[in-house]
């Protein structure tokens, strides 16, 4: 097997589609980078990049240039130019909204804070100790594993 490896994310922002995906896969991926219209290179993270040509470029081995304007597209290219398989991925392990890591809530701790009818039929709640957004399994989360299973189809 692969040898564990991490792999970190900073995203332009136009691809914020790219970005939330890179998340829900478990990805630490930053997003909106830029300064005054100049990217931001964060070092030790893999650029995301749809602007081919850029001078001064240091770590051209960091940067992927996405090509497609499709997010599943542009996920199938970050995974296949990275080599990353399917036991690399942790999904729905970090904040879609902020990109901090979410724990385990106890389901009393969420009462109030979700609808009541989620409540009620839900038992395993995920918060973000950063924003306080809450997290529970649901059809968006069906929805996520059946577009990951494409990410490996042919
Ligand atoms: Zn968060």
């Amino acid at each position: 097997m692969k040898q564990s490896r991490e792999l970190r994310f900073s995203a332009e922002r136009t691809l914020g589609k790219l970005a939330k995906w890179l998340r829900i896969l478990g990805f630490d991926t930053s997003f909106e980078p830029e300064t005054d219209g100049q990217p931001y290179i964060e070092p030790g993270r893999i650029q995301l990049t749809r602007i081919r040509d850029r001078k001064k470029d240091k770590l051209p081995e960091k940067r992927i240039f996405i090509t497609s304007d499709h997010y599943i597209e542009q996920l199938r290219q970050v995974l296949q130019s990275l080599k990353i398989e399917p036991l690399e991925l942790c999904p729905f392990s970090r904040c879609i909204r902020c990109n901090h890591l979410i724990e385990m809530a106890d389901k009393t701790d969420v009462l109030g804070k979700v609808p009541d009818f989620i409540w009620e039929t839900h038992d395993v709640f995920h918060i973000c100790r950063r924003c306080n957004k809450i997290y529970w399994p649901g059809s968006h989360t069906k929805r996520s594993l059946d577009n990951i299973q494409r990410l490996f189809d042919d």
